[in-house]
């Protein structure tokens, strides 16, 4: 088929390998400048689904690998304090994952795509991965962001692991993820807009040289809050319709699970079957909309321990047989002592 794919972030470039390697004919758009493309995101995430992920596009992610994570320390309101047993959460190259991801692909740079962009009418199908933005599909009127910003940081010499604040009432996080040779990503995402964390952290560390600083809110809305999926000949896939774990706002591995999903719809027939795909990837994310339910009423301080108990197992069950796509570990205590410390 003759295919589109608008945005080259992790869906877009991952999609365009595969779709690519299987005979399709596909162009790439891409709103940034290519000097200027970068991939914002604090590049952490499981290496256990990461490695498949690479296999299948013909990479090795041992190539890619930043900083493999033991332990990740959270602070938490009170002076409360958690270990998260890490296994197998990792911060990688991303950056050259996803230009190494695009070798041999047709792409276009500079190119802000909108819904009236003539000459996206040409191609069979046009993928909407513009993540955030959902530039090309009709926007939903529960989509959920929460804004956040970070920073790319090196001679940093305090911390050496993961690193996490969580916020009171769930409102939003700190993160210190390492990168390796004194370089880091420090950030948060917040409600509030406080983004309480990085003034100490700089205080902490006088040292730190910025050498990015790039603002972006996070999707926390799960698909069954971003339909439709598909309008005309335009298709959903990535964090533009919702794929992101609601309580934490990471978004590369649900992106990279949809783009399966979407080949997978793709290749049986020689038309996009728009319903079964939407079916497939309900089902697949459909405990994220209880995630996203929980984090909400926890947020508006709703949630009741005894009241919600069903919905908090539901979700227990769901990520402890995911424990190996998290890439850390999950204890049904843990979690508790985590939601009451909130
Ligand atoms: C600060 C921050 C930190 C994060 N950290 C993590 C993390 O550590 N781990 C994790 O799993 N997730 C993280 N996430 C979430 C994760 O980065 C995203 O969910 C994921 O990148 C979504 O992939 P995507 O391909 O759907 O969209 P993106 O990777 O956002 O790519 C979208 C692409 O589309 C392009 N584009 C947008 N509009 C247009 C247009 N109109 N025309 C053409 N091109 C367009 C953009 O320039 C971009 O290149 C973070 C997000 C933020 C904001």
């Amino acid at each position: 088929m003759k295919l589109a794919i608008v945005g080259a972030g992790v869906a877009g470039s991952y999609l365009g390998n595969r779709l690519q390697a299987e005979g399709h004919q596909v162009e790439v758009f891409e709103a940034s400048k290519k000097d200027s493309h970068w991939p914002v995101c604090a590049w952490g995430a499981s290496k256990n689904m990461l490695e498949i992920f690479s296999k299948n596009a013909g990479l090795d992610f041992e190539d890619y690998v930043l900083h493999r994570g033991n332990k990740l320390k959270m602070d938490l309101p009170d002076n409360k304090i958690e270990y998260l047993e890490l296994k197998g959460l990792v911060t990688y190259d991303k950056y050259r994952w996803e230009q190494d991801l695009c070798k041999g692909l047709r792409i276009n740079y500079g190119f802000h795509c909108t819904p009236e962009s003539a000459f996206l009418s040409k191609y069979d199908y046009v993928i909407d991965c513009t993540g955030l933005h959902r530039s090309l599909l009709p926007r939903s009127p529960e989509d959920f962001i929460i804004p956040s910003y970070e920073y790319l940081v090196e001679n940093v010499d305090e911390v050496e692991e993961f690193y996490v604040m969580g916020y009171k009432g769930a409102r939003g996080y700190f993160w210190f993820f390492p990168l390796g040779n004194g370089r880091a990503y420090m950030g948060a995402g917040d409600i509030d807009r406080r983004y309480f964390g990085i003034s100490e952290f700089f205080e902490k560390n006088p040292h730190a040289k910025v050498l990015k600083k790039i603002g972006r809110p996070i999707r926390l809305s799960p698909p069954k809050r971003m339909l439709p999926f598909s309008y005309d000949n335009i298709i959903g896939v990535g964090e533009s319709i919702g794929c992101v774990f609601p309580m934490l706002g990471e978004g590369i591995i649900p992106s990279l699970i949809c783009c399966n999903i979407f080949i997978e719809v793709l290749n049986k027939d020689s038309k996009f079957d728009t319903k079964l795909y939407e079916k497939k990837i309900l089902k697949k994310f459909g405990y994220y909309d209880d995630v996203y339910r929980i984090v909400r009423m926890k947020m508006d301080g709703k949630l009741s321990s005894i009241k919600h108990f069903k919905l908090l197992m539901s979700m227990y069950r769901n990520m402890k047989r995911d424990e190996k796509r998290f890439g850390f570990g999950i204890d049904f205590e843990q979690m508790n002592r985590l939601l009451k410390a909130l």
